[in-house]
């Protein structure tokens, strides 16, 4: 190269590495996010996801030791400022209530709510009891109209739009064995969210759903019931049943907290300022493995 063009090269690459060096402007600066069942793997992964790009997140969660282990963890990392708890089950309306005018003395107000609070609990359906059918259906289906009631209260009131999403499943569209319960309560998630989509438009309000595939790792599910109920035909090895779900899936990868995080970042920024009523699988390709 003539030495003018070489130095200028230089010159510019100089230039690009400053720009590398600079910090970047967080997309979530000024959001406040209320996430459910925020104390458990996804809902951890997503509150962090959101803390780094500046978000204030209120954990929302039955589980008093697993809200303080995950405050401990995200406080340690993003200061004491930005994190708040609240024991809150999504089935009792006046917690749910609470958790948001907790959210408004706090932050302010609620931008972001993540739906995703959830159990996995079934049997096959002769053994399906009303108990374990309602339980499902209370803490899925009725949780996850509760949190949403209120979050459309707040954010109509703010005026300035908001963003929702529910985390509900693969299993909201393709059915699994021994798990009609779960299931069915997974696909009146997706509906919800698509009624909502409609009644949220005109005053600016999304509503997406990120449909996760097997998370093993970080998720308190599959150390319960929801394991043994499928020891028998999988066996209770977390990282056999990880390979598993992996070498059956489309893409050979394993989905991970930080995967559904990403996809609930995305429906929460202005990313996804385009999208409502809309579903992301993030499933290593699985629904279409099976649809195939
Ligand atoms: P997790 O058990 O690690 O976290 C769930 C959290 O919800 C827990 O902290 C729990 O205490 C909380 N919770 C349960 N009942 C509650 C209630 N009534 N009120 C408030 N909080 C409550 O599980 P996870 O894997 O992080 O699951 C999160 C969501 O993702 C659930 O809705 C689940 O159905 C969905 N999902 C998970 C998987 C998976 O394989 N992990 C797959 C598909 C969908």
């Amino acid at each position: 190269l003539p030495e003018q063009e070489a130095f200028d090269i230089e010159y510019w690459l100089l230039e690009e590495a400053k720009l590398q060096r600079m910090p970047k402007p967080k997309s979530l600066a000024g959001q406040v996010a209320l996430v459910t069942g925020g104390a458990g793997g996804i809902g951890a992964a997503t509150a962090e996801r959101y803390l780094a790009e500046g978000a204030c997140v209120l954990l929302a969660d039955i589980s008093l030791d697993s809200l303080a282990a995950t405050y401990e963890n995200l406080t340690s990392r993003y200061g004491a400022d930005v994190v708040r708890t609240i024991l809150m089950d999504v089935t009792d309306e006046a917690e749910v209530a609470a958790a948001y005018a907790y959210a408004a003395v706090e932050f302010g107000g609620v931008d972001i709510l993540v739906s995703n609070a959830g159990i996995a609990s079934s049997a096959p359906v002769e053994d399906t009891t009303l108990a374990l059918w309602n339980k499902n259906m209370d803490i899925l289906s009725t949780g996850y109209f509760l949190v949403s009631r209120e979050a459309f209260k707040i954010m109509r009131v703010q005026n300035m739009g908001g963003s929702i999403v529910f985390v509900a499943s693969k299993n909201g569209l393709a059915a699994s064995p021994n798990a009609s319960a779960y299931c069915t309560a997974k696909a009146s998630e997706i509906h919800l969210a698509r009624c909502l989509a409609l009644e949220g438009a005109e005053v600016g309000i999304r509503v997406n759903v990120v449909n996760p595939d097997a998370v093993l790792r970080g998720s308190k599910i599959w150390e319960g019931e929801w394991l043994d109920q499928r020891a028998d035909t999988y066996g209770t090895d977390k990282e056999g049943l990880e390979e598993m779900y992996r070498n059956r899936s489309l893409l050979k990868r394993s989905v991970l907290p930080e995967d559904i995080a990403e996809a609930a970042y995305f429906f929460a920024s202005d990313k996804s300022a385009k999208s409502t009523g809309n579903i992301i699988n993030v499933d290593a390709g699985n629904v279409q493995a099976f649809t195939r």
